[in-house]
């Protein structure tokens, strides 16, 4: 990072721009926190006096993150490139839903799990993201699509972008206390899904931190043996350890966990697979969602077709395992899961 001290207007909470504005009178940091939370740039708070902006600007930036490229697939969804400070480009996906808006957002500058089917990986990790940056990418969106902050156009987040969130445990920590904030977005809790590959110590952290998310696991496999083959986090947290963080977290927040299942031809899909799946979570309140692969040019995996999903799903239905397909949306955009920032690295940024 060219200046990595300098952090943004977003990575402040209310009060922390209070503190930082303790000279001035105190009506003046509610007004720079409400400008932060509308993306505003210094030179739109036309209500701020020309001192208190020299001041922030040379502390701060005003924006933590920019829309660089927006890609607009057929069912409404939006692909963002995002631009940060830096250079570096991360991903984020807009999608409409008769209830309401998600945004996919990111975690990381790539990720160093090095799960076998992920795009985001690749590269390995280049940098965690901050609070701000990841807030960042929720306001810009919201701004974008005419929200403010008592009319929302962002109702729910979902943290699988590019990324393992907790492995970035306290930024992505401090992001949902930023964006749950009363008098910020004020996004609940409850509208917010985390993802993650199964970090278990982090996991009970998070059930302990009363940052009552949705939690989600990506768990893939059944087994073992089959984890171990595309999910390399397996060898230092097995399924049954990461089961085990996943009830503590259903105890202490009373949230269903949901658990997240790709489907991959030859390795995780068979019907004695999903019987495999449905013994491994008798008991255990959660909800399977199926997802069919989605191909990674890079890599040698790919889906199923549709008579393999069904017979998996029935599998599980009968075994009484609750369980939904995920609509895949934006492919016809590379909009799904880690397709995009790839083609566009390299690509110079201006921010
Ligand atoms: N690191 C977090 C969140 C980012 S990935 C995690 O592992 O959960 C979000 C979800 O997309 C995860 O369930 C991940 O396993 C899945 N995913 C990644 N690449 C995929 C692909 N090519 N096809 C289908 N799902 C994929």
């Amino acid at each position: 990072m060219p200046d990595e001290k300098k952090l943004s207007l977003q990575d402040l909470s209310e009060k922390k721009i209070s503190e930082v504005l303790s000279g001035y009178p105190s009506f003046r940091a509610k007004q720079v926190y409400l400008a932060s939370m509308q993306y505003k740039e210094y030179e739109q708070m036309s209500n701020l006096p020309k001192d208190i902006i020299a001041f922030l600007s040379e502390r701060y930036d005003d924006t933590a993150v920019r829309i660089q490229k927006v890609f607009e697939g057929k069912d409404g969804t939006e692909k963002y490139l995002f631009l940060l400070r830096d250079g570096n480009m991360i991903e984020g996906v807009f999608m409409p839903h008769g209830y309401g808006n998600t945004i996919c957002i990111s975690t990381q500058v790539g990720c160093r799990m090095g799960c076998a089917f992920c795009a985001s990986t690749l590269n390995g990790l280049v940098r965690n993201l901050t609070a701000g940056e990841m807030l960042g990418q929720v306001l810009a969106v919201n701004v974008r699509h005419g929200g403010t902050l008592k009319k929302r156009a962002i109702t729910n987040i979902v943290l699988m972008g590019s990324g393992e969130p907790l492995d970035n445990y306290d930024e992505t920590t401090e992001f949902l206390r930023l964006v749950s904030a009363e008098n910020g977005i004020n996004i609940s809790l409850r509208n917010i899904s985390l993802s993650t590959c199964g970090l278990a110590d982090k996991i009970k952290l998070l059930a302990d931190s009363g940052l009552s998310v949705t939690l989600t696991i990506s768990l893939h496999a059944p087994t073992d043996e089959i984890r171990e083959k595309i999910m390399p986090v397996e060898r230092k947290y097995k399924i049954a350890e990461v089961l085990d963080a996943a009830r503590y977290y259903f105890a202490k927040t009373g949230r269903r966990v949901i658990i997240e299942y790709s489907l991959i031809k030859g390795v995780n899909s068979r019907v004695a697979e999903a019987k495999k799946l449905a013994r491994l979570l008798r008991g255990f309140s959660c909800h399977v969602n199926l997802i069919n692969l989605n191909e990674v040019k890079e890599r040698d995996l790919s889906g199923v077709d549709k008579a393999t999903a069904d017979a998996f799903m029935t599998a599980l239905t009968e075994s009484g395992i609750s369980n939904t397909m995920r609509r895949s949306m934006g492919n016809d955009i590379g909009g799904a899961c880690g397709q995009l920032r790839r083609k566009f690295v390299g690509e110079e940024g201006t921010y």
